[in-house]
């Protein structure tokens, strides 16, 4: 992100740097600890289908249950993770464990359409390591229903290398993952992109969904429309309001995430959440 990026280098000049860096050395050195203390919690938050208001899948997000700090959400840990390589075993660790909690939900619920479980994965994951083995061995281990372990990417990433990127995207979804394209609207991304990448479908990143701007509805209906032109389905984030669903409603989006229906969840109370939902449907 050239906004971190940025902010990293204004950090520089400040006189604080020395505490600054102390702070982080020990943080990575927590975080190479935090695995396999299991102080790393996956949460869930749950994706809504606007068209009959049920839960249509949850995407998976860390948290870091640190022994001193707290609960760091992942905005606090996951750059520094990326920075230090720390992000590979973080990534194989989510990936796996979102994959057979999403086969024990397909197992219980045997709902139809079946749930689907989205895993955020990386640059360093796509560059550095051999992301195609790990979704393939995931997949060879877990029974969940094709297309229903949806991988996002976001935009920047996919814009560092295209031609790599397009390749190993391409590769995963022919294993039977799909694709989402997150944060859509914040990069710098080339509409052109669209096309030569095999995405499932667009998260429009919460700017786009709740606010009071001005342009904000029109660039709304835009990106909306552009998605199912292109054939895609859109996964709206950020939903806080009512309006922000009545609003998507009204634009045919398909999916909504957001405060509104819940924050990211344990999966105790996924499965309650789920259950409600089944009996919701069933009256
Ligand atoms: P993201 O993938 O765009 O995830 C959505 C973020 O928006 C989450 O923040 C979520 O808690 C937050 N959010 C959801 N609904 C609302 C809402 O209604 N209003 C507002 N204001 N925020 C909402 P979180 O969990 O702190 O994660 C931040 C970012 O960290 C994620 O953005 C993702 O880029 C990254 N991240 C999280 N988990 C992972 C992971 O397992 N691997 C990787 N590589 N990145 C991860
Ligand atoms: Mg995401
Ligand atoms: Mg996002
Ligand atoms: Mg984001």
């Amino acid at each position: 992100h050239a906004k971190r990026l940025g902010g990293d280098r204004i950090e520089a000049f400040r006189p604080s740097l020395r505490a600054h860096s102390e702070d982080m050395l020990a943080l990575e050195s927590d975080l190479r600890r935090a695995l396999e203390r299991e102080e790393i919690k996956v949460l869930y938050q749950p994706i809504i289908r606007l068209a009959d208001d049920t839960v249509a899948g949850f995407e998976a997000l860390l948290r870091w249950d640190h022994p001193r700090r707290g609960r760091l959400p992942a905005g606090e840990f996951i750059p520094l993770a990326e920075r230090t390589g720390l992000i590979i075993p973080l990534g194989l660790f989510v990936l796996e464990r979102a994959a057979r909690q999403l086969a024990q939900w397909q197992e219980e619920l045997g709902s139809e359409p079946p749930i689907f479980v989205s895993v955020n994965v990386s640059s360093r994951q796509l560059i550095r390591h051999d992301l195609i083995n790990d979704v393939k061995a995931v997949l060879s281990r877990v029974d969940i229903a094709r297309g229903t372990l949806k991988i996002e990417i976001t935009e920047s990433l996919v814009m560092e290398n295209p031609e790599y990127a397009a390749k190993v995207l391409t590769r995963i979804k022919e294993l039977g993952a799909s694709l989402a394209l997150d944060d859509f609207g914040t990069g710098y991304s080339s509409l052109a992109y669209l096309q030569r990448f095999p995405f499932d479908s667009i998260k429009i990143d919460r700017q786009f969904v709740h606010g009071d701007g001005k342009e904000r509805p029109v660039l709304l209906r835009s990106i909306v429309s552009l998605a199912h032109d292109l054939g895609m389905e859109v996964i709206a984030e950020g939903a806080e309001s009512d309006a922000d669903v009545h609003e998507l409603r009204g634009l045919k989006a398909e999916y909504a995430q957001g405060f509104h229906y819940g924050q990211p969840m344990t999966t105790d109370e996924a499965r309650k959440l789920l259950a409600r939902k089944l009996r919701q449907a069933a009256q």
